[in-house]
Order: C-alpha cells, then sequence, then structure tokens
C-alpha cells in the first residue's frame, strides 16, 4: 500500500527525521496564507501517489506568497502526465506547500528487501533525484550498498552509508543519525520500501528529507490499523480495486483471454497454457477454494468489465468446490451481466455431470471440454477472432 508524500514525512517526523515545515491543503485560497505562514519562498509539490512529479511539472518554486498562489492553480485540480501515470494522467487532489530548501547537495536513500539474499538492503547514492532505475543504469558503481542481516541496522553500518555519500562533520553525524532512525521506522511499520529521494544537505549544513515514499505491507497492515486507513484507492486499477472488495485475487494483464479458476497454482498453470497456444491471458484470477455462486457472479462480472477480453475461460477443478454450484454461478452470472463474448467452460471433478447438465439447459452456447488442453486451444483460438 502506497501513502503520498505529505503521509510519510508525518511518519518521518514521528521518528525524529528532519523534514521542511510544511502544510497540505486542497484549497487555493488557504495557499497565501500558508506560504506566508512558511516565509514566503516556498515550494508547491502535488501530492499523487505516482512518482516522477518534479519532471512532470508538478513540483514547482514559488518566490513569494503571491507566486505560490499563482503556481498552485496550475497544479491543483490539473491532471499531472508522470512516466508512472501513463497518457491518462491523474488528477491532483491535494498540494504539499512546503519551505524551499537551500540546496548544496540531493542524494539518494532506500530500503527495500532483498529476497535472493533474505535480508534487507540499505542504498545510497550521491545522484540525488534521479530515479533509481536510471542510477542503476548510469552510474552503477555510485550505489553503494549494505546488506542488514538483523532487525536492526547496527551505527557502523549506519557511518559506512555516510562515508559513501562523501560527507564529513557534523552533518556525517546527522546523517549516521537519520539512518538508524530511517531503518528503525522501516522495520516497525512493516514497510515493503522506504524511500528518501532526495536527502538533502543544505548550504547551512543540515541533513534533511526532502521527498518521502513509504510503502507499505498489505500482509501486515492488520497490526497498523492506523495506516491502513491511509489507503488511496484512487490511483489504483479500478477492476483490482473493484475485486479486492469482492476478497478475489485479482491482477489484471495485458492479454485477451480472460481467465477464471479456483487455486493459484491451476491459475497460475492455466495462464502458462494459454501462453503455450499462442494467446496472452488478460488476468490472473483465483476464485479460491470454496468459491460460491456469489463469488462466481463477482468473478465473472469483473471479467466482463475488461474490454480487453475477447473471450473468458473457466477452468475449475472440483474438489472442495462442487461443480454444480459453479456451473450455477456462471449462469446466473450470464443472465445478469448478459454474455457478449464467447465462454469457453472446463469443470472436472465433483459433481461434474450435474455442472454440465446445467450450462447444457442453460439459454447461452457455452464451450464446455473435459481436458484444460482441448479448452485452452479453443479459447485461444476464440481470442485470435476464430470460432
Ligand atoms: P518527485 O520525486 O516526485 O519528482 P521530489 O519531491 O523529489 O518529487 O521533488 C523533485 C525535486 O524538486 C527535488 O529533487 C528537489 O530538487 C526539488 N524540491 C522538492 N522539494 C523541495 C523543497 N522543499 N525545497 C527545494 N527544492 C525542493
Ligand atoms: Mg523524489
Amino acid at each position: 500500500m502506497k501513502v503520498h508524500e505529505y503521509q510519510a514525512k508525518e511518519f518521518l517526523r514521528k521518528y525524529g527525521i528532519p523534514t521542511p515545515n510544511g502544510k497540505v491543503t486542497d484549497q487555493i485560497s488557504e495557499v497565501k496564507s500558508i506560504a506566508d505562514e512558511l516565509g514566503g519562498k516556498v515550494v508547491v509539490k502535488a501530492q499523487v501517489l505516482a512518482g516522477g512529479r518534479g519532471k512532470a511539472g508538478g513540483v514547482k518554486l514559488a518566490k513569494s506568497s503571491d507566486e505560490a498562489v499563482e503556481v498552485a492553480k496550475n497544479i491543483l485540480g490539473k491532471k499531472l502526465y508522470t512516466h508512472q501515470t501513463g497518457p491518462e494522467g491523474v488528477e491532483v487532489k491535494k498540494i504539499l506547500i512546503e519551505e524551499a530548501a537551500n540546496i548544496e547537495k540531493e542524494f539518494y536513500v532506500g530500503i527495500v528487501l532483498d529476497r535472493a539474499a533474505e535480508k534487507y538492503i540499505f542504498m545510497v547514492s550521491p545522484f540525488g533525484g534521479m530515479e533509481i532505475e536510471e542510477v542503476a543504469k548510469e552510474h552503477p558503481d555510485a550505489l553503494f550498498k549494505v546488506y542488514v542481516d538483523y532487525l536492526e541496522l547496527f551505527p557502523f553500518q549506519a557511518r559506512q552509508l555516510a562515508f559513501n555519500l562523501g560527507l564529513t562533520g557534523d552533518a556525517f553525524k546527522q546523517a549516521v543519525k537519520l539512518f538508524l532512525k530511517l531503518f528503525k521506522l522501516h522495520v516497525e511499520l512493516d514497510a515493503s520500501l522506504t524511500e528518501i529521494n532526495p536527502l538533502i544537505l543544505t548550504k547551512e549544513g543540515n541533513i534533511i528529507a526532502l521527498d518521502a515514499k513509504i510503502n507499505f505491507d498489505d500482509n501486515a497492515l492488520y497490526r497498523h490499523k492506523d495506516i491502513a486507513e491511509l489507503k488511496d484507492d484512487s490511483e489504483e486499477d479500478k477492476l483490482e480495486v473493484e475485486a479486492h472488495k469482492y476478497n478475489l485475487n485479482y491482477v489484471k494483464l495485458e492479454g485477451s483471454v480472460g481467465c477464471m479458476v479456483n487455486g493459484a497454482g491451476l491459475a497460475m498453470a492455466t495462464m502458462d497454457i494459454i501462453k503455450y497456444y499462442g494467446g496472452m491471458p488478460a488476468n490472473f484470477l483465483d476464485v479460491g477454494g470454496g468459491a460460491s455462486v456469489e463469488t462466481v457472479r463477482n468473478a465473472f462480472k469483473i471479467l466482463l468489465e475488461d474490454k480487453n477480453v475477447k473471450v473468458v475461460l473457466i477452468n475449475i477443478f472440483g474438489g472442495i468446490v462442487r461443480c454444480d454450484r459453479i456451473a450455477e454461478g456462471v449462469v446466473k452470472a450470464a443472465s445478469e451481466v448478459g454474455v457478449d463474448r464467447p465462454v469457453v467452460i472446463r469443470l472436472v471433478g465433483t459433481n461434474q455431470e450435474e455442472g454440465r447438465e446445467i450450462l447444457k439447459n442453460a439459454p447461452f452456447k457455452f464451450y464446455t471440454f473435459e481436458t484444460m488442453s482441448e479448452a485452452a486451444e479453443k479459447a485461444v483460438e476464440l481470442s485470435k477472432g476464430g470460432n
């Protein structure tokens, strides 16, 4: 789960990490007084979950509170198009107005889990402000990594990080303290990514977090009710949000064969076999082991809402779930939603005869098969315009 910059900065402050003073608003009428309070010279920052706001014109400096109002008018309520939003863009509903810092140097700081190494990895680079992917590609030698074996960063590791940024004196000490606090935050809040890009050295010699990005591990949100409440779905894929509400494991993909499968393993195998026959799955969808009529209906609706889907492939192995129930759900859903695309069904297992009977008597033409490969082959053919 992602949170906005202003929210991430509140977490940083709770952990004693310095950030510029600032205030968030959704009202142009408040901009002038906020900017005056902050001393006039401010930066207006679009609060959207997508990255790359600076390059897209979502971060602008204003030298006076009047200029801040002008700048804010061009950002608040407007659409922002960053490399992450794609051509649809995203509407800016809130802006953060922040003291403008006197930047001497910008650094990159990030903490993630390295699954292969089974350790946390704390990365820093003197190329701040750039996207980490770009740094990794263009200046791989300038990315310094510390692997953390425990749930704690040791002071010597924090010193290595600060040293590799070329910091000295008081700034070095500030950075060491900041890294220790940041790692503590990452572990205690169950973050999956904590990134400060840029962390800066000011002309006055202070180390502060100018940007902040924290992604939280969804599977740990039950431990952090306060964080879970910050969830903002407005920038997520609409179908994924809807599927989540129905407790469906759904991931949208780019292909044209919509899949409905019970069990994650079978869902993976179904995607593989679609590819094997030369097609492309439109999604991953696991309706779960104990799928009810209701679940199937919701899943069916979601599949058909995706306009890229040319054919629906239902692949059910009836173990705990009964095939007649699935068939019932499919027929119900089809009558409710209206099927304007071909539906291929492979149904085997408990009550398979009853299930097939229901499908046969339904007022729809379903393509039913007993084996997975026959069904997949047919679905791929139909997805390419065959019949
Ligand atoms: P994004 O990563 O989405 O582009 P950032 O918050 O990193 O947004 O801002 C982009 C750039 O704008 C920073 O690299 C920094 O140079 C500048 N910037 C951001 N906030 C401030 C601030 N408070 N004072 C001065 N410059 C800022
Ligand atoms: Mg940034």
